[in-house]
């Protein structure tokens, strides 16, 4: 490391550096290094090396052992390690942190160190947020706390964060990550968000390309709107009656409403085989068409029907919000990029899914994880037959696997990430920020073509490499969303994270601050870094400060919620202060009963807090056992002892119900303090019911195209009216074309299966007959035999025949020679799609679907039979050909 560092400095000529390049000195941005980006490169460049050293280690256990015993190599780790800790305890120095890194005599051991190293990390960050806050302008009228030891940044606003005049240098400024006085694009929604603790509910509510029907609970949303028993009853309570009565399936609401499609997608022979990669258009050759219009959304799902891969990316925002707001969706066609405004279309674009869900048009993504949950949860939207280009990176074992790395290595573009973390709910979005955004999906069709050449270059022209890049991305399509739930446990998995050793005391204003913050999140609509960042709320566990301005000189910059509560605040301190001192406490034994499903985690955050434990921290409920005791601060028996011990009043803080303020009205409950034991015992019963059952009701905000459509007023209404007039006939041919093709294979099939039976029957015939020596002595060895025979028996007792190739043809040009008769595109009707065309008429001319085999276990099914060569998959693509959407598809369906 040193010596990396000393030749950094010789090949910047650091040395050199006195007062006669004073001129040069103060062009750079600091010694070696011409501006920030430079920096910037330089040292992720030696992050990452010292990363991928690391990780190049022995492993503990048996191989770190091994090497361990010789003393050479014990005497290097030594060597270095002090290094290391040397280079840690400079830095810390230098940021005026505790810094004996070095001294073993005052250290017990690894996790002192790593606090302190956690410890100055905050330090280091709080500075670099209070130097963010200056570039960006924020005038401080008053002097902030400053921790011990800090000095204050002069204010040099103007100097580094002015557009460098210099001729050769690029003239650019810094976007920095929030943006002031921006409206809330929450108070737009024509939705409310639903930030309360219960599980996330998709929000479909019509199904294109449906081969299984959507569950009842979603397309009768509608209609359940007046139940009887909601009359004058708690929400709560009438669900739990409703269920009761209807006995809804509760799995039916929390599954993937495209589960079935996709367990039963395959990747056409099209899509497997080599392909001239066609080149991109140069960007300022094309047009980027900027959509927040239902009419232009309208247009755009048009051009989207007719092509057969576009490239989708979102950007996002989730200082501002609970629960993170999809900000923006970037499209781009092999000719076109678009930029569709998803907070002012955000309850229309789900007439989207016509095309996302359409398994012959692939959507090309690159790292897709996250933009799969906010799809859903924001837009209702679901991805059929997916490319992500990250996992085509990885398979093909790049040396990184990012976006940029992408557009350099294959476009050769040099992309600039500094908008990623922008405040992408900006409006207008100035152009750099489109412009931006527009390269993240210009080049994606490009690059995806080169990477599926590569991947079948790579495996030798067999598609096994490129088949598995599909599955992943079938599989991250597959993702749900779930939304984080606040359970009394959650403050564990913080703590556990942390690593902190705190005593009861600590402990105790953690757990109280921990559920405040979650609390007044989710009602302000806030992420709970904003509420309250994660150091800050160790920073006053660890001080417990006896006065309300001690809390306020833990937080700087002091958060507006913490000032606007901190007598609240205090309360909870002085409560814990109350709790006898005990040593550290159980808090890492007890969170090792939970094995909790870890999400992958950017940990760059920004200004973003990434301590929100989400849903997926949890130990997964199946639906019936969803826990009770949801929002509960405290267990029975602690809730007890508060509640003998400590001033009930102040307990009405603690309860996490379900309720934004920002937009409802609070039911009478603001007057904590006038509720006796009796009451709140009573409103934690009742908030405890919310939870479970809260999905039977037709929400008060249902969503308002339902109604729209209805209405004729509305521009939806017009627009789904066109829709039928347009696409009724041509429904009506391509279903007459379809009819014929079944009929066609429904035949062919039967013969097929008489065919089979005879040669069965004649080959068994053989067999009893002609029974060679050889011949039972293969079949006993084997098995084979037997093994085949099952195969023909499962096949045709099922009846459900394999079409052959050249049927799928045929099939496929009846529509093709359609399509091109119906000179002009037109859209499918979503308003009869939910009723007949896919549900329940398909469902019933489907022979193969059977619900009761749609299971969880379905999942496993398919990534065992994927490693086997084709069996079974004939009756896969028949279902999607009987449930394919009614406009023609281009593709032959698919084989495994
Ligand atoms: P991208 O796919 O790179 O355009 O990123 C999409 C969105 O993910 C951005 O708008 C950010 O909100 C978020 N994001 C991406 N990278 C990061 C990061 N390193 N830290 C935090 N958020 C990120
Ligand atoms: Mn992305
Ligand atoms: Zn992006």
């Amino acid at each position: 490391m040193e010596s990396r560092e000393s030749r950094a400095a010789a090949d910047s000529g650091h040395e050199d550096m006195n007062t006669d390049t004073n001129q040069e000195e103060t062009n750079e941005f600091c010694p070696g290094f011409k501006d920030v980006d430079a920096f910037v490169k330089y040292g992720l460049g030696a992050v990452i090396s010292a990363t991928k050293a690391s990780a190049g280690l022995p492993q503990p256990g048996d191989e770190f052992d091994f090497y361990r015993s010789f003393p050479g190599f014990r005497e290097f780790c030594e060597g270095q390690g002090d290094t290391l800790l040397h280079c840690m305890s400079q830095i810390m120095q230098y940021h005026g942190c505790r810094s004996h890194m070095r001294d073993r005599s005052k250290l017990s051991g690894l996790e002192e160190r790593f606090d302190l190293v956690v410890d100055s990390n905050d330090v280091i960050l709080e500075r670099v947020g209070i130097l963010l806050d200056e570039a960006d302008g924020v005038n401080r009228s008053q002097q902030p706390v400053m921790p011990a030891g800090f000095q204050p940044p002069k204010i040099v606003v103007s100097s580094w964060n002015r557009k460098s005049s210099g001729s050769g240098s690029r003239s650019q400024m810094f976007k920095l990550m929030h943006a002031k006085n921006i409206a809330r694009p929450q108070l737009k929604f024509k939705e409310k968000v639903d930030n309360s603790n219960t599980p996330f509910v998709p929000k479909i509510f019509i199904k294109p390309n449906a081969v299984k029907p959507l569950p009842s609970y979603f397309s009768n949303k509608q209609s359940r709107k007046e139940r009887p028993e909601d009359l004058g009853v708690p929400s709560a309570l009438a669900d739990f009656i409703h269920q009761q009565r209807t006995l809804e399936p509760v799995e039916d609401m929390f599954s993937h409403p495209y589960q079935h499609e996709l367990d039963h997608l395959t990747v056409t022979e099209e899509l497997l085989s080599k392909a001239e990669p066609q080149m991109y258009k140069p960007i300022d050759e094309t047009t980027c068409c900027f959509v927040d219009t239902l009419e232009d959304l309208v247009e755009l799902n048009g051009k989207l029907c007719k092509v057969s891969e576009f490239a989708v990316d979102l950007e996002h925002h989730s200082y501002r919000s609970f629960l993170g707001l999809t900000c923006l969706m970037q499209i781009s066609t092999r000719d076109e990029d678009f930029i569709i405004d998803t907070l002012e279309l955000r309850s229309e674009l789900y007439i989207l899914n016509e095309v996302f869900t359409d398994p012959s048009v692939v959507k090309v993504f690159h790292g897709a994880d996250s933009d799969m949950e906010w799809l859903q949860r924001d837009l209702g939207l679901y991805v059929v037959n997916m490319f992500d280009t990250h996992q085509a990176s990885r398979a093909l074992n790049l040396a990184r696997h990012s976006l940029d790395h992408l557009l350099k290595h294959f476009c050769s573009v040099e992309s600039d990430k500094r908008y990623q973390l922008a405040d992408w709910r900006v409006r207008p979005l100035p152009e750099e920020m489109v412009q931006y955004a527009r390269t993240d999906t210009h080049y994606l069709l490009y690059i995806y073509d080169r990477m599926r050449a590569q991947l079948l270059e790579f495996n030798y022209g067999q598609p096994g490499l490129l088949q598995s890049v599909w599955n992943k991305s079938r599989d991250v399509a597959l993702k749900r969303y779930s939304k984080p739930i606040f359970t009394e446990e959650s403050y564990l998995e913080l703590l556990r994270k942390q690593k902190k050793s705190l005593n009861t005391q600590q402990l105790a204003a953690f757990k109280l601050l921990f559920a405040w913050r979650d609390k007044l999140a989710r009602q302000e609509d806030e992420s709970t870094g904003y509420v309250l960042p994660t150091h800050m709320l160790n920073k006053i566990c660890e001080e417990l400060p006896k006065e309300p301005q001690g809390i306020v000189a833990c937080c700087n910059p002091v958060p507006p919620l913490v000032r606007q509560q901190v007598n609240e605040l205090h309360l909870f301190v002085q409560e814990a202060r109350e709790i006898p001192l005990q040593k550290a406490e159980v808090a890492s034994q007890k969170s090792k009963g939970l094995t909790p499903i870890r999400k992958p985690e950017v940990t760059l955050f920004g200004p973003h807090d990434t301590s929100r434990a989400s849903e997926g921290d949890f130990p997964h409920f199946a639906p019936h056992e969803l826990p009770v005791k949801q929002g509960e601060l405290f267990t029975e028996e602690e809730e007890e002892e508060r509640r003998t011990d400590v001033d009930v009043d102040k307990a009405g803080g603690l309860l996490a119900p379900a309720c934004i303020t920002l937009f409802e009205v609070l039911d009478a409950e603001g007057d904590e303090g006038s509720h006796s034991v009796a009451q709140m015992k009573a409103r934690r019963i009742i908030e405890s019911f919310i939870n479970p059952f809260r999905m039977y009701l037709p929400t008060t905000d249902v969503h308002i195209n339902k109604s729209a459509k209805f209405d004729p007023s509305s521009k939806i209404y017009e627009i789904s009216n066109r829709w039928k007039l347009q696409s009724i006939e041509q429904q009506q041919k391509e279903l007459e074309a379809k009819r014929k093709a079944r009929e066609a294979a429904k035949e062919h099939a039967k013969k097929a299966a008489e065919e089979r039976k005879k040669a069965k029957l004649s080959y068994q015939e053989s067999l009893k007959n002609v029974a060679t020596v050889r011949q039972q002595a293969a079949d006993l060895a084997k098995g084979d035999g037997g093994g085949k025979r099952e195969r023909v028996t499962s096949e045709a007792g099922e009846s459900t025949p394999k079409p052959s190739k050249k049927l799928k043809k045929s099939a496929d040009k009846a529509q093709k020679t359609e399509e091109a008769a119906a000179e002009t595109f037109k859209p499918f009707d979503y308003s009869q799609s939910d009723l007949n065309v896919f549900s329940a008429a398909k469902s019933k001319d489907n022979a193969q679907f059977d619900p009761n085999r749609q299971t969880h276990k379905s999942k496993k099914k398919r990534i065992a039979k994927g490693q086997m060569s084709n069996n079974g998959a004939g009756n896969r693509s028949m279902s999607y050909l009987a449930g394919k959407s009614d406009r023609g598809f281009r593709h032959n369906w698919p084989k495994r």
